[in-house]
């Protein structure tokens, strides 16, 4: 059975109003829609571990910098609620943008230091759009638990530093990248992909793990790595946006590897910007 469609905020409270005078816990996955295999992982931990899982599905306008991309973005919601239905999700909120923003949005949410380096760096206003309308979100649903990917790792890291600095009662829980069998992690993007793009791109994913490799066979001069990667990268005539080594709390870059790294990649495949990270750590480290 389909998941229910609920559009309307109040429609929304009302019925997790019902859950919750029940006793009921209520969990929250974010999403843009398009929903993949990533998404339902993160979905399938939501019906786990909560009593009703609601999928949030916003193309949100105000995190976009580029209104191209904004118009392009896939919109699949009937295939999206048949899914969330299959998967045990009972609610699917997918607000109308006027549901969301009835008015020029004046209050926003700005995370500093996180947000700086990285995607921040080439999207500018992108984190402090997906801050605004995840809090937005987590105040119309009032969650219990919200779930995240790691594919994501810096909007992760901006969403927990965002909670504990605003005292927002819930628990974060991060859900491991979903790939396909190439290594590719899969995306709402990967769709947009032509053949000859789609075979470049688990490039990205294979310099990433032979940067895990360098870094898990002692290899601690971040600038090295990064040369080599990028290198790799290069050589295969792919765009590379950033490839850095940071630290995966603050996502500030580290000159030396003396603990567990975040390596994080941005590459364009023609107009198509995909991005992925691995959690790298040196032999130290290992248990
Ligand atoms: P999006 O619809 O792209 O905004 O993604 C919604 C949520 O799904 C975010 O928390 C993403 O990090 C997560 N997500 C997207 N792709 C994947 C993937 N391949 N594996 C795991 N989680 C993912």
């Amino acid at each position: 059975m389909s998941a229910e469609v609920i559009g309307s905020i109040a429609t929304l409270r009302e019925a997790l109003a019902r859950i919750r005078r029940a006793g009921g816990r209520v969990g929250l996955v974010p999403t843009m829609g398009a929903l993949h295999a990533g998404h339902a992982r993160l979905i399938e931990q939501a019906v786990r571990e909560t009593d009703c899982a609601v999928v949030s599905i916003f193309v949100n306008p105000i995190q976009f910098n580029d209104p191209r991309d904004y118009g392009q973005y896939p919109r699949t919601l009937v295939e999206d609620a048949a899914l969330c239905g299959r998967l045990g999700a009972p609610i699917v909120f997918a607000p109308a943008g006027e549901e969301m923003y009835p008015r020029p949005q004046q209050s926003f949410v700005e995370v500093q230091g996180v947000t700086e380096f990285l995607c921040g760096q080439f999207r500018p206003g992108h984190f402090r759009g997906v801050a605004t309308v995840v809090l937005k979100l987590f105040q119309i649903v009032q969650p219990d638990v919200a779930y995240f990917g790691e594919k994501d790792a810096q909007q992760l890291a901006v969403i927990r530093r965002m909670v504990s600095d605003l005292n927002v009662p819930l628990r974060i829980v991060e859900v491991a990248t979903v790939r396909e069998h190439d290594g590719l992690a899969l995306s709402s993007r990967n769709r947009l992909l032509s053949g000859e793009e789609r075979r470049l791109a688990p490039a990205l994913y294979q310099v990433l793990r032979q940067a895990q490799d360098r870094i898990a066979a002692g290899a601690c001069d971040a600038a090295a790595v990064r040369r080599e990667a990028v290198a790799a990268l290069d050589e295969r005539r792919i765009r590379v946006e950033y490839l850095e080594i940071v630290d995966p709390e603050s996502m500030q870059p580290l000159e030396r590897i003396d603990a567990p790294v975040r390596v994080a990649a941005a590459i364009w495949l023609g107009v198509t910007r995909l991005i992925d990270n691995l959690l790298c750590t040196p032999p130290a480290f290992e248990p």
